[in-house]
This record gives C-alpha cells, structure tokens and sequence, in this order.
C-alpha cells in the first residue's frame, strides 16, 4: 500500500527544477525572484479514511500550489498508485509554466490520490472524491477565484461532476460555484471541445512545428505533416485525441503503445478498431491489423517512425532507452516523459523535443474557456450565433444580386452558419496553440546558446511570471 513518503530514486520535481534552472541562466532575473518562481508555495497533504466493509483504509492525498503570481490556481487531479508528493510538486510547477506560455491567466496547482481506480468500485471512488473536495474546501484550496482543479491521469467528467456537486453543496447560493472544476460534462455546464482539447493541440503543436522547412530541413526530413509515421504512446484521452487529429491532418499512425504491449504496422493503424478489439478482448493484444507486436510496451517506442508521442506518464525516455528511438521529433502529449539526460542525448543527435509545458497546454487552455462561460453563465456564442447567421445571409443574397452568381445551396450555408460553441472553442485552441509556437520558436532562434524549445519555453514562462511579480511591485 502507499505511504505518504512513497517515491523512486528518480525525482520528477527535481527534473523540472533542473530545466528551470538550465533556463534562468538566460534570463536577467534576480536570484531570489527566481527562487519565488521555482518553489512550491502550498503543499497540502492530507490523509482520511475510508470504509471498505468492516474494515477501514487509509487515503492518501494532495493538492499543491505552486505558484500565486495568479489567482486562480489551476491544474488537474490524479489518481493512480504512483501519485507522490514529489511528482504532485512536479506537475503542480509545470502547470504553473504552461498557464504563462498559452497565456492563460492562472497560477499553477496540481492534485493527486494515490489509489489504483481498478481496486475501487464506482460509489467508493464517489466517497473518496467527494471527500477529498471535503478536505480541500475545510482548507480554502477549491474556489473559483481560490484553485480549480481538472481531470489529469485516472479522473475525468464523472469526478469532475463529483467535486462539482460537492462544491455546490457545501456553497449554496454561491453564483460562481460551477467555475470550481473544470472538465465537468456537458449536462453540468462542462464546455463543448475540453474532452478532445488536449489531444488536438498536440496535434496543432506537431503540425507547427512540422511546417518549418528549414526544421525539417536540418533532421532529414520535408515540411508538412502528409506521410508523417507517429507512434503514440498511452490510447488514453490524450493519446487516442492525439492519433485521431494528426491522422485527420495527413500523419500516419504506424505505433501504439499500452501499458499491456505494444502494435506496429508501417501502413498504418486504425485506432478505433484497436479500441474496439480491447473492449472484446482486454488487451490491445492479437489485434489483427498490427504486423508487429511487442509483449514489452518499451519495445514499441523504438521502432521505425518520424514522430513520437508519448502520451501516458512521466519518465518514459531515459538516459536508457533514448539511444534506440528512431523518430527524430518527440511531441511530449504526456507531463515529464523525458528526462533531461535524454533529452540532452537526443538534442545532441539534432532531435527536436516539442516540450510538455507547450505540447498539452490545450487542456488547460480549454478549461480555461470553460470557467470563462461558468462566470460570464452563458455558452459561447449564445448571444451572437443567430445575429451573425442573418447578417451572413444579407451578404450573400446581395453578392448573388449584384454578380448574378448564384451559390449552391451547401455553399450557402457554409458562409451564412454562424459559430457553434464547439468551433469558438476549436478555433479559439487553435490559435493559442499556434500563436505560442511560434513565440517560442522565436526565442529559440534568437540566442544560439538556446540549446532546446524546452528552454526556450522556460525563458519565455520565467520572463512572463516575472513580469506579473514585479507589476504587484513585490520586485523591483
Ligand atoms: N491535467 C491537465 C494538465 O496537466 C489539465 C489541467 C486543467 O485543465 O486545469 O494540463
């Protein structure tokens, strides 16, 4: 069972404070701001119990926020066996970095239960989320202007609904309430798009980065992603979102990785039959449509392809395994899945590593629109939709007048329909996605001495936080 000290050798948040520090050498920051910036500001850890029977367990918890730069602090919530304090610290800082690099107007925080979901039935994880929001609220760590937990590893809509309604019981009548949690379903004022938002933007970020000729140029390979060999690590929300879009955008998926082995088939894999074939048989094993496959999931990783995404957990590219992976572009759908010395290797070899804290920032970009919506309680585009649509139409009866040309009906209504919540929401995703791409590449391609986008991402985070620090005149 775990126990609150419970970790690896490995740190996780050591890594980042690593990177953090590899990348403040660029900046012109005092030393103490950042100090401030890098370390944890809360590290709540908390224990209850839970009644399984007649016998009593022990649940161990946390909530760490990392940075107040920002009010709210947002970030998600994991259960799995493997949740440590020093990994919840980690992932609690790179929400923190993420949140400045899509600007997003958050500090950073992070949650974790270490629980494997498989041993628990439905109505006790139930009692362990509803009392883990309990604990939060007892101590002032859940709020919509307070911290706003996410789904992240093991959670999703249906404890996302759970806090939700824990939060809204425990504060009748507050009118923000719903803005406590995002990733909420739809049904519970949730946001069309967050399911998939992570997902798509790592797919966005792999065709940024991708469509630099003079990148591609430089590791061997042609601008654009038609043709692209990807491999994905983790069919989990991210994973599968991540394979369904950078397919729908040309890429060829050839490689999916799962905890249990590992497909391969240079044609290419369809997921959703590989989705199906698990639900029948309990494994992405003896899938017919794979010309290869791997009992050891790490095996997959290494074979032959352009792009890999590792989209499952922290520390999956180590000093070890680096060597034998053949893609030369690692887009990182995961948090922390590698480590600096691999990430040094494969730099090295002319690698490009698109990093974490940019990769799946279109998760909390999302959520980001979703408690917008929850304060402003009105869906996007509500107002606007059917103004835009009569508007659109004028346009076009009028063009059609003047030039005699006349449309069809499906061109019509492409140009006169106005915007759904879920094409703001995409477009909105979109754009932030891009936009700091290229910011990024920006400051990479500024100094020389920039040695990976990781720390150009960190210059930019660092230079922003920094900004907000010395606007409160807490530095000078
Ligand atoms: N858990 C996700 C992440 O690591 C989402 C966080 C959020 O939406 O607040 O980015």
């Amino acid at each position: 069972m775990a126990s609150i000290n419970s970790h690896s050798e490995f740190s996780f948040f050591d890594d980042v404070c690593q990177f953090f520090d590899h990348a403040a050498q660029f900046t012109s920051h005092d030393q103490g701001l950042l100090e401030q910036i890098k370390a944890c500001n809360s590290v709540y850890r908390f224990c209850f119990p839970l009644r399984r029977g007649n016998k009593m367990e022990t649940i161990y918890a946390w909530r760490v926020e990392h940075s107040h730069h920002k009010s709210p602090t947002k970030g998600g919530i994991r259960y799995s066996e493997m949740v440590n304090e020093d990994e919840v610290m980690a992932l609690a800082a790179l929400m923190t970095y993420k949140c400045a690099i899509v600007n997003v107007p958050f500090g950073g925080a992070k949650g974790g239960i270490s629980i494997n979901t498989k041993n628990y039935s439905v109505s006790e994880l139930e009692t362990i989320t509803r009392r883990y929001t309990t604990e939060l609220a007892k101590k002032n760590f859940i709020g919509p202007g307070i911290d706003v937990p996410a789904p992240d590893y093991g959670t999703g809509e249906r404890e996302m609904s759970w806090i939700a309604d824990t939060y809204l019981t425990l504060n009748p009548g507050q009118l923000d309430a719903l803005g406590s949690v995002t990733g909420k379903p739809l049904s519970l004022s949730g946001i069309d798009g967050r399911r998939t938002a992570t997902g798509r933007g790592v797919a966005i970020a792999v065709r940024e980065c991708v469509s630099i000729e003079e990148d591609m140029k430089a590791i061997g390979l042609t601008a654009g992603l038609e043709g692209k060999r990807v491999i994905v690590q983790g069919l989990g929300n991210v994973g599968y979102n991540s394979a369904k879009v950078l397919e729908e955008f040309g890429a060829t998926i050839v490689g999916i990785c799962e905890f249990d082995g590992a497909l391969y088939n240079e044609g290419g894999l369809d997921i959703d039959a590989i989705i199906e074939h698990r639900k029948e048989v309990g494994t992405i094993l003896g899938f017919k449509g794979a010309t290869k496959e791997f009992k050891n999931s790490a095996e997959g990783l290494e074979q032959p392809c352009d792009i890999l995404v590792p989209a499952a957990l922290e520390n999956q590219i180590t000093e070890e395994n680096v060597g034998r992976i053949q893609a030369m572009i690692i887009a990182e759908g995961a948090n922390g899945p590698t480590t600096p010395a691999a990430e040094k290797i494969f730099t090295e070899k002319g690698g490009i590593i698109i990093p974490d804290m940019y990769c799946n920032a279109g998760g909390v970009t999302v959520s980001y629109f979703e408690w917008l919506k929850n304060l402003s309680h009105v869906a996007f585009g509500r107002m606007d939709k059917r103004y835009e649509e009569t508007a659109n139409l004028n346009i076009v009866n009028m063009v059609e007048a003047v030039t005699g040309v006349t449309l069809t009906s499906q061109q019509r209504s492409v140009i006169v329909k106005g915007a759904s919540e879920l094409e703001l929401v995409n477009s909105g995703l979109e754009d932030t996605m891009i936009r700091s791409y290229h910011e990024i590449h920006k400051v990479y391609k500024a100094n020389p001495k920039i040695d990976t986008l990781r720390t150009a991402a960190f210059v930019l985070a660092i230079d922003k936080i920094a900004v907000s620090y010395q606007s409160m005149g807490i530095w000078p």
